[in-house]
Formats: structure tokens, sequence, C-alpha cells
């Protein structure tokens, strides 16, 4: 029992130093309630109101907040000493929870003005929008607190609170800044700041624009000399097929100065014929006196019959 009480006292003055109500995070202070207290509905570490309630097997009831604290070193029930651990605590019997929700409570701002009581199941969200709660100022920067019923005169006279320019700049004015303010600095200073990014994004576009022509020029020249490439090839090509074609036509032309002579030869050959049998019609009328006269052409057809055969070799 004797550590139950220091650990208590301890966990108090921890409390106080952090400035914080010791009965805002640990159990309700039980002078805050309208009427009788059943003790069964108090907490065996605060000895306030059971706030969040648990409960261990040993049927001690203690606030969760109060209860963690406690098995931090301990490990056993703050009242009885019973062996105890966190997943042994479980939530309070249903009757007992009834019976802490129906107690009338005053609000926490009592001392400031609020004159609600209401059912401690209802107490937080009354809190919440209590007219007497202390609330921060809406406007950055500024650390006043009011209660939330004075907000709207505090907004009035904050001295973090702007305004538009009169003069027409545009600018949000804090009204502290009120007597510095000069809408001629302020529009110079975001011209140059404009100006200044104006000039980056001029940089930027620029790069970029010069990097992807870099890319497309690098293209064009590979592509050129592809190109140049197959103009070289089919220029050789072409001088191939062109000497060819003269070949053909060199041959082309002999082949007919060719069949011209042969043309030639053939006629002189019809004609021999055609005077060797005018002879031969002639000797066999006039008998065998002049026939070694013939010898000369006969020598002339056998040569020519020879000829044909060379032109076709060729
Ligand atoms: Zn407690
Ligand atoms: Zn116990
Ligand atoms: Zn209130
Ligand atoms: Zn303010
Ligand atoms: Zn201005």
């Amino acid at each position: 029992m004797n550590g139950c009480i220091s650990y208590l006292q301890q966990s108090v003055e921890a409390e106080r130093e952090r400035g914080t109500a010791y009965s805002n995070t640990m159990g309700y202070d039980i002078e805050r309630f309208v009427g009788y207290v059943n003790e069964g509905l108090l907490c065996c570490i605060c000895r306030d109101v059971l706030e969040n309630p648990l409960q261990a097997p040993c049927e001690h009831a203690f606030c969760t907040t109060c209860i963690h604290g406690w098995l931090v070193q301990n490990h056993n029930c703050p009242e009885d000493r019973q062996a105890l651990d966190v997943s042994m605590l479980r939530p309070l019997f249903r009757y007992m929870r009834n019976d802490l929700n129906r107690l009338q409570i005053w609000c926490k701002n009592r001392q400031h003005g609020c004159e609600i009581i209401c059912s401690l199941e209802a107490v937080d969200r009354h809190e919440r929008e209590c007219e007497y709660s202390q609330i921060p100022c809406l406007n950055a920067g500024c650390t006043v607190q009011v209660e939330r019923r004075n907000l709207d005169s505090h907004l009035a006279v904050c001295e973090y609170r702007s305004r538009e320019c009169p003069n027409g700049c545009g600018y949000a004015i804090l009204s502290a800044d009120d007597a510095q303010h000069n809408c001629i600095a302020e529009l110079r200073t975001e011209l140059e700041l404009l100006r200044s990014e104006m000039i980056c994004k001029i940089e930027e576009v620029r790069h970029e624009m010069e990097s992807r022509l870099d890319s497309q020029r690098r293209h064009m020249v590979q592509k050129e000399s592809v190109l140049q490439n197959e103009i070289e090839e089919l220029k050789s090509q072409m001088s191939r097929v062109m000497s060819d074609m003269r070949t053909l036509v060199a041959e082309e032309r002999q082949h007919r100065q060719e069949l011209e002579q042969a043309e030639l030869e053939k006629r002189e050959l019809m004609e021999l014929l055609k005077s060797l049998h005018k002879e031969n019609k002639l000797t066999t009328g006039e008998g065998s006196g002049k026939r070694n006269t013939g010898g000369r052409p006969l020598n002339r057809l056998e040569s020519m019959k020879r000829k044909p055969k060379e032109v076709t070799i060729i």
C-alpha cells in the first residue's frame, strides 16, 4: 500500500511538472461530481473517478493511464499485490460502466463561468464545443489562447490578422506590418521573383531544344553517311551495267557485221552456183575440152563452206 501511495505521489508530481491538470489525464476529480459517488467507481491508484476504466481479475478497477503506468515497473495489483500484467486487464463490468456513465459532472470550465452539468458519458462532447474552452487563435503565427466565445473579438484585434491592401496592390497585409507596407517595394520584389523564374524557365527550354536539335543533327549525319554509301554502291553498279552494255553493243555490232558478211558471201555463192550451172550446161553441150577452167570457182566454193563455222565460233 505504501508503494502504491508513493507511486501515486510521484505520478501526481510528474503530471504537475508537465503543466497539465492531474484530473484531466488520470481520473475525474471527485469534486466535479454532483451528489454521491459510489466508492467502487473510484480508481484504486489515483482515487479519482475512473476515466477509461480497466479491471483486473481481482476485480479492482483503474483508469487505463494509471494502471498502464503502474505496470511499467510492477507486476501486481497495487491494491492486493496479486500477480498482474497488461494482458490480464479487461473492460469494466457493464453495470459499473452504466453507473459511471450516469454520474452527473460539472463542465471542466466551471471556474471560467460554464454552468453546464451533464452525464459523464456526454461531458467530453460538451467540453469539445464548450464556449468557455480555451482554443488557439486561428491566425497563423499567433500564439494567443482565447475562450471560444471570445474568439471573434480577438480576431478583430489580433496582430496576425491580415487584410487586403487598400491601395489595390493585391497583397494581404498583417496588421502588425501595416505601417511598413509599401506597395511599390512589394510589387518590385514580386516582379524580380517572376523575372528570375522566367529566366530560369527560358534557360530550361533553350537547353532542352538544343539537346533535341543536337540529337536530330547526329541522326541526320548518320543518315547522310548511309545514303552516301548507298549512292556510291549504286554508282559502281551503274558503271558495271554500263560497261556490260558497251560490251554487248560491241558484240552485237560485230554479229551484225558478220551477218552482213555472211549475207554477202551467200549472195556470191548463189551467183557462183548459177554460173557453175551455166558452165555445166555448156560443157555437157561442147565436150570435155574446157573442163579445167572450172577449177578456180570450185576452190572458192570450198573455202566459203568452211567460213560459216568460224563465224559461229566467234
Ligand atoms: Zn486513476
Ligand atoms: Zn486487486
Ligand atoms: Zn462548459
Ligand atoms: Zn490571434
Ligand atoms: Zn499595397
